[in-house]
């Protein structure tokens, strides 16, 4: 059931180069507290940032399989994961990107790949998670003219809506935070960089607000509105203000 305030949980960067421990003790915390988050899976991860470990694929389908289990959602995150640099994503969080300004056919070579691989593991879901949330209009063609309804986590909004013929659910916080205002809250955090603290953190907040969570599969299965450009133009201007006010942090630190 909806909230006046409600959570989502989503989870970047699982891969077969992830931190096994941190993952697994996360994906515990979520099963013991009875909510089913989203993780967002590099298929041929090929980012040094974002490995670590060496490459285990019998440990990666089994987590998969516990996450299956466990009832999580899947979203594709890119394809390996190599980011160049951009001015020109519509969400614009961050100045570089994996797909935006590749051409239709190569995004379309690269999503098409990604989600056969989703398949592979046994996972049907069509959730869409770009890195560094670098994405472009060519991108919302390619996903327009997939078979299945892809759906996207991403852009700062109030509640879920309709562009350009897809559903996006919004995604506004990097951390866990309690918020009061009316709407549906996206936190996205990153298992692999999380420090003992922050799993902590983490878990108190989630019994905490336990009553609050949602799964995506529910959130995407209701009936929403389209967005308007305002809601575009808000969502620039809060990731703008949050920008300011983390230039303003780091020169008062
Ligand atoms: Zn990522």
């Amino acid at each position: 059931m909806l909230n006046d305030t409600n959570y989502l949980i989503r989870l970047d960067d699982a891969s077969t180069y992830m931190d096994f421990d941190k993952w697994n003790t996360i994906i515990e915390i979520c099963k013991e507290h009875g909510i089913a988050p989203l993780i967002a899976i590099i298929p041929k991860c090929n980012d040094n940032e974002v490995m670590f470990g060496p490459e285990d694929i019998d440990q990666f389908d089994d987590f998969i399989n516990n996450c299956l289990s466990a009832n999580c959602s899947f979203a594709l995150h890119g394809y390996t994961h190599e980011l160049h640099n951009t001015n020109d994503n519509i969400i614009d969080v961050n100045q570089y990107a994996e797909y935006t300004g590749v051409s239709f056919s190569e995004q379309k070579k690269m999503i098409e790949s990604g989600f056969e691989y989703l398949e592979s593991k046994g996972i049907q879901d069509r959730f869409f998670v770009a890195p560094a949330h670098g994405f472009d209009h060519t991108t919302l063609a390619v996903l327009g003219s997939l078979s299945k309804d892809v759906v996207i986590s991403d852009g700062y909004f109030n509640w879920p809506g309709y562009s350009d013929g897809l559903l996006w659910l919004p995604q506004q916080l990097w951390r866990p935070l309690s918020k009061e205002k009316r709407g549906l809250w996206t936190i996205c955090l990153h298992p692999n960089n999380m420090t003992k603290e922050d799993i902590s953190a983490f878990k108190a907040f989630i019994i905490k607000d336990n009553n609050n969570f949602l799964d995506f599969n529910f959130v995407a299965n209701q009936e929403w509105k389209k967005l308007s450009y305002l809601d575009f133009f808000l969502s620039k201007m809060r990731i703008r203000w949050l920008k300011i006010k983390k230039f303003i942090i780091i020169l008062l630190t």
